[in-house]
């Protein structure tokens, strides 16, 4: 029964294996790795691309970095003409009405307040340059000057109306900034742009933050090195990711040494001091936005709490190294057949590899 039937079907295979094998060598020898790299919102953005079409790659790739600067101009806080700027401008005066896009990121970022017991606050701008240890001169501000900050502080006297598309910061004083979300937003916007594109498999990253879609030209998932937050030529552990998101709050990136103290970016919005809760804290996650949203949160609640979120929420993934360097990962990340890591990450000192951050 098996003799002949069986050779038949044997040959068939066979002749299907190496049909395949042809088509996908055929492929792979016409698509190339393209890369680029800008410096915008801040930081070095990147893109890599697996594409057969050089051209038509480049001109998608233009677009995304079109819109990425876009969103940079749209969300600054800087630019006077802004409607980021009016919002707080207009604090305990009146309602400003906003465009559909800054009123969803408004929205989704007050989310993130809740979800997060107002860790991630897009109010603590209203510090306004008390934390600004790049500016010439610059020292430690004292407890007074941080409580009288603090009381512009509260996601919760952000007031929104959907009926008008209305923002209201309810106490004079009051300022947000988009900073711990755009990134990610960007991100998502330029993935969508090369997708639509025709581009089958990427990543964008802005600043390490990124969004890898599909696959490299080979078949293989794209892999993401997490660095060690206190020797970044080493990684704590490499992911392999495909149509996922990663992204890292660090004290490590931009952060000044100021009378023995660490002064970075991220600011804990109870204390209205730069947060001590971790080194660094990488989420992963569905869309770029709420990685970088959820690893601004999880760094600032701190290595249990901030893990405890993080298992806490469908679909997304994490790992914390806590001040003494310890690393830990959600439980998705750390346990069998979930996600990778394969190899659990434990102390910084003896799990180090030296891939490079590998795309
Ligand atoms: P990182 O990439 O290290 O997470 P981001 O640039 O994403 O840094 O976020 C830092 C920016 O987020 C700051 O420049 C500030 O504008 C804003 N920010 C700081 N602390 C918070 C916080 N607790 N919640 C929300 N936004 C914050
Ligand atoms: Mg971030």
């Amino acid at each position: 029964m098996c003799g002949f039937q069986g050779l038949k079907n044997f040959i068939f295979l066979a002749f299907l294996t190496i049909a395949l094998t042809c088509v996908t060598a055929a492929r792979q020898a016409f698509a190339e790795r393209l890369a680029f790299e800008r410096y915008m919102m801040g930081t070095s953005v990147e893109m890599i691309v697996w594409s057969p079409d050089r051209d038509a790659s480049e001109k998608a790739m233009e677009r995304a970095y079109a819109e990425i600067e876009r969103i940079e101009k749209k969300l600054s806080v800087r630019r006077e003409d802004s409607e980021i700027n009016e919002i707080n401008r207009s604090a305990g005066v009146g309602p400003v009405r906003v465009d559909e896009e800054v009123y969803r990121l408004i929205q989704e970022s007050r989310r993130f307040s809740e979800v997060s017991g107002g860790a991630f606050d897009i109010t603590v701008q209203g510090l306004g340059d008390l934390w600004g240890f790049n500016r010439p001169g610059f020292r430690m501000p004292g407890p007074d000057r941080i409580r009288e900050g603090l009381e512009r502080v509260d996601y919760r006297k952000i007031r929104l109306n959907e009926h008008d598309s209305t923002v209201f910061l309810e106490a004079g004083g009051m300022e947000i900034s988009l900073g711990g979300i755009a990134k990610g937003y960007a991100v998502d916007r330029a993935v969508g742009i090369l997708k639509e594109s025709g581009i089958k498999g990427g990543i964008v990253s802005a600043g390490g933050d990124l969004l890898a879609f599909g696959r490299k030209g080979n078949g293989e998932a794209w892999k993401v090195g997490v660095r060690n937050p206190r020797d970044q030529s080493k990684n704590i552990c490499i992911l392999p990711v495909s149509n996922l998101s990663v992204a890292t709050s660090g004290d490590y990136e931009r952060y000044r040494m100021v009378e023995g103290k660490r002064v970075h970016h991220i600011i804990d919005p109870r204390t209205g001091y730069p947060s001590t809760g971790c080194m660094s804290a990488t989420v992963v996650a569905k869309s770029a936005m709420t990685a970088d949203a959820l690893a601004t949160a999880a760094f600032v609640l701190g290595p249990e709490a901030g893990r405890a979120l993080l298992e806490r929420l469908p679909g997304v993934e994490g790992i914390v190294v806590d001040p003494e360097g310890k690393i830990s990962a959600s439980a998705g990340l750390a346990g069998e057949g979930g996600q990778p890591p394969k190899e659990k990450p434990n102390r910084l000192d003896s799990h180090q590899k030296h891939n490079g951050v590998g795309y």
